[in-house]
Order: C-alpha cells, then sequence, then structure tokens
C-alpha cells in the first residue's frame, strides 16, 4: 500500500478503500420524483390485500426479541414444494442480489474467475469485482441471442469457477433457448448460474435441468427473486435453487440470521398467493404484446421480450434526449445508452394500462 501521511499523533486518518474498488463505478437507477415510474422493472401492482392482511396479523405473533429461525425452515420447504425438490436445495437471501454475493463469497475471490456474456445484467460483473473475483466478459450476438462458439471460446480460455446466464435476459429481454443453457452447461467446467429474475415471464426454466437430473444438473444453480413478478421489491428476499451442497457453501458465507423474521413470514405468506402472481404475469404479458405493437409502429429498433421490460433504439434521435423527452412527460424509463453493446438504447418497464399509454404517447411525441 502506498505510504500515507500522518498527524502530529501518528495517526493515518480513514484508511483509503481498497484500490480494486476504486475503479468500480455503483449501480444506479435515477431515482427522481415522477408519475409514471417504468425504470426498474418492478410490478406495477402491489401484492394482493389478503396477502397484507395475513402479514399484519402474523407480524403481532412474531417474537421480537428473538432471533428469527436461522434454518429458515418454513419458507425453504414452501419454496421447495413449489420447485419440487427438497428444502436443503434452497438457499434464501436478501434480495437475489445477495444470493450471488454469496455464490461469488463462497465460490469466487482472488485467483478465481467468473464468465458472463455481455450485454446482461450489470450487477453480475460488479458483485463478482467487489467480492475479488475475476470476471472474462464475452460477448451476446448481435440479435443479444447466446454465440456458442464465442461461449467456447471464453469458457476453455478462462476456465472460469461460475459461468454467469441471465435468462430472460436483462436488460434485452430474450430468454435463451434451453438447448443454449444446456449447451453453455455441458462446456462449463464448474458451476452454471441462471438468473431467472424473470423466470416466470419466460415460457421455460433451467429449474428443468435440475428436475430433470441430467449431466451438469449437480452444477447448475438457478436464482430466482421476490422482486419482481411477486410484487415484492420492497421486501428484499430472493433464493437459488441448486445442489444441497452449493446450499451448503452459501451458508458458510451467510452472516448468522440474515433473514429476518419478518420477511421470513412475508414470503411463506406470498406463496399463498400463487395464482395472483400468475394472473399479474399474464396481464403484464399481455400489455407486453401491445407495446410491442405500438413501437412497431414508430421508429424504433426493438427487440422481442420474453420479461416485463422492453429494449428499444431511437432511430432519428439521440437516447439522451427522447429519455429528456419522457421525462419531461413524468415518465421514467432506462437509459442504457451508454452500457457496452447497447449504444442508443432505452428500457421500458411493462406498467399499468394506464401507464403504458402515457409512455407511448409521450414517445410518439418525442418521435414523430
Ligand atoms: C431485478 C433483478 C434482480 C433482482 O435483484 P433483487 O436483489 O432480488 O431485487 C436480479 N437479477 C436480475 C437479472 C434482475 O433484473
Amino acid at each position: 500500500m502506498a505510504p500515507v501521511d500522518r498527524d502530529a499523533d501518528g495517526r493515518r486518518g480513514l484508511p483509503p478503500v481498497r484500490p480494486d474498488l476504486v475503479a468500480l463505478t455503483g449501480y444506479h437507477s435515477a431515482q427522481v420524483e415522477v408519475e409514471v415510474r417504468l425504470n426498474t422493472n418492478e410490478s406495477p401492482l402491489p401484492p394482493p390485500p389478503e396477502w397484507y392482511e395475513a402479514l399484519l396479523a402474523g407480524l403481532g405473533a412474531i417474537e421480537f426479541n428473538r432471533y428469527p429461525d436461522r434454518e429458515v425452515t418454513e419458507l425453504r420447504s414452501a419454496l421447495a414444494d413449489l420447485h419440487d425438490v427438497r428444502p436443503e436445495q434452497v438457499f434464501c437471501a436478501n434480495g437475489s442480489n445477495e444470493v450471488l454475493q454469496s455464490l461469488l463469497l463462497a465460490y469466487g475471490g482472488p485467483a478465481r474467475t467468473a464468465a458472463l456474456f455481455e450485454p446482461t445484467y450489470t450487477l453480475h460483473r460488479h458483485i463478482a469485482r467487489v467480492t475479488g473475483t475475476e470476471v472474462v466478459a464475452g460477448a451476446r450476438a448481435a440479435d443479444f441471442a447466446l454465440d456458442l462458439v464465442e461461449v467456447a471460446r471464453v469458457l476453455s480460455a478462462a476456465d472460469p469457477v461460475i459461468t454467469f446466464l441471465c435468462s430472460p435476459n436483462n436488460p434485452t429481454g430474450r430468454a435463451d433457448p434451453i438447448a443454449d443453457v444446456e449447451a453453455v452447461l455441458a462446456m462449463a467446467p464448474s458451476l452454471l448460474v441462471v438468473d431467472e429474475a424473470y423466470g416466470q415471464f419466460a415460457p421455460w426454466s433451467s429449474l428443468e435441468i435440475l428436475s430433470g437430473r441430467g449431466p451438469g444438473a449437480e452444477r447448475t444453480a438457478v436464482v430466482r427473486t421476490f422482486s419482481k413478478t411477486w410484487s415484492m421489491a420492497g421486501a428484499r428476499l430472493g433464493y437459488l435453487v441448486a445442489d444441497p451442497e452449493v446450499v451448503r457453501a452459501c451458508e458458510m458465507v451467510a452472516l448468522p440470521y440474515h433473514l429476518d423474521a419478518a420477511k421470513q413470514l412475508a414470503g411463506c405468506l406470498a406463496l399463498r398467493f400463487v395464482d395472483a402472481m400468475e394472473a399479474r404475469v399474464a396481464m403484464l404479458t399481455e400489455e407486453r404484446g401491445r407495446i410491442a405493437a405500438s413501437l412497431a409502429g414508430l421508429p424504433v429498433e426493438t427487440w422481442p421480450s420474453d420479461a416485463n421490460f422492453i429494449l428499444f433504439r431511437p432511430l432519428q434521435k439521440e437516447a439522451r434526449d427522447v429519455w429528456t423527452d419522457l421525462l419531461e412527460a413524468s415518465v421514467l424509463v432506462r437509459d442504457c445508452s451508454q452500457w457496452p453493446g447497447l449504444t442508443g438504447c432505452l428500457r421500458v418497464t411493462v406498467g399499468l394500462p394506464g401507464e403504458n399509454d402515457r409512455f407511448l404517447a409521450a414517445l410518439s411525441e418525442s418521435l414523430i
């Protein structure tokens, strides 16, 4: 470490932060007050009123003077039932981002490498770097599908401990065909992590690889979240389904009692409302189709989506100017135009019908 100036008492003040962190830029989405918030892929609808009622009743029965269930017994067994796996195959954490961090703390770190294929969820790279894990990135094809030749090149050169996929891929939208995921699994030297934050919007899931118990199933981890389809971004709850050995590895790096009692309850109760969740997904899927159809009539390039957002690129106007026009109309979308491989792109989250109308009207106004 570089020598640091000391004061007269020999103290050197705050330590400099780790030099490898200084180069990292934070992950932020603008948080501005707007009427139509379509920038972070949340659900536009809250959980059902019956969920709130059950939560309020349950909170009153929690012994808040006691530590919560460290094993997260009830929630893990409810999730295991949902996915037809064993509770030992489920690890829960404070949002799926903390699941990803746990995987990287357990398996990554100095002198170890994680592989990913961009453009993809930027936090995979960010969390890997925060844990001191080396990152190698391959490129997706021009249409954002996986390029299996590129995947083979990257994986054989880097020998990563973790290979990340995101399916449906944020921010480009498409789910990777299960055959592509299986091809990546066959080429990956070690653990394959499939981030399925939008899994319920997709026609298939890598959970099928786990339940099929085919080759590589024990090296596959599927990560899910309550933040999107379950309408619970405010609760910070995510989980993975994997081989029990992966779960034990994550438990080794989790802090004691890291999942509070209220959150465990909130998650258990949410799972009683699968039908309501599926109804929200159906409504949003229909709205996604409506937005896509309208975008087809505007001077933008778009990509098909299997999630609750659509990536688009204005063809005749700077993305940043379009973003600003939308903001002036009190519609906030995500500006991805500076992200690698996404030059000139914006991403809109599918909202309620009225919100989507506001977005489409403001976008036409800006473009035509
Ligand atoms: C939104 C999102 C998450 C969610 O993270 P949480 O910490 O569970 O809120 C994870 N992965 C991807 C790809 C996402 O888009």
